[in-house]
């Protein structure tokens, strides 16, 4: 498993920073988001640091799509039948931590196209 010391989600990852983990196995994380946009907030992050989810792509076909399994499975058990999974990537389209996650959204209505 190879975390950057210095990543705020390599530390959750850890316990060096709380969170309220709701799912974890040997390639996922998934954690409540501190500031959600929705009544399901939910980050999904890989048990390894890299930034992007391309760069997750590439250095694992396994654990980018466990990430979306894990959010099916979470989905179901938050009750949730229709949900959004969203990677910003780059500052431009708000990625504001660079260890690779997804946001599941979901308990409400969801406009298209987003902001
Ligand atoms: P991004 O903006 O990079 O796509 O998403 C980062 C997300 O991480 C944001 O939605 C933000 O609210 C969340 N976040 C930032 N710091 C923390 C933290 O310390 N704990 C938790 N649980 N979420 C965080
Ligand atoms: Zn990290």
């Amino acid at each position: 498993m190879s975390l950057d010391s210095n990543c705020l989600f390599c530390k959750i990852i850890i316990g060096d920073i709380p969170a309220e983990i709701i799912f974890r196995n040997e390639k996922v994380v998934a954690f409540k988001d501190i500031n959600p946009q929705a009544p399901v907030h939910i980050l999904f992050i890989p048990t390894i640091h890299t930034p992007t989810i391309a760069g997750l792509a590439s250095i694992s076909s396994e654990m980018t799509a466990a990430l979306f399994l894990a959010a099916a499975e979470v989905a179901t058990a938050h009750g949730v039948e229709d949900y959004r999974t969203v990677f910003n990537t780059g500052e431009g389209a708000g990625q504001s931590v660079f260890h690779a996650h997804m946001h599941l959204l979901g308990g409400r209505g969801l406009a298209w196209p987003p902001g």
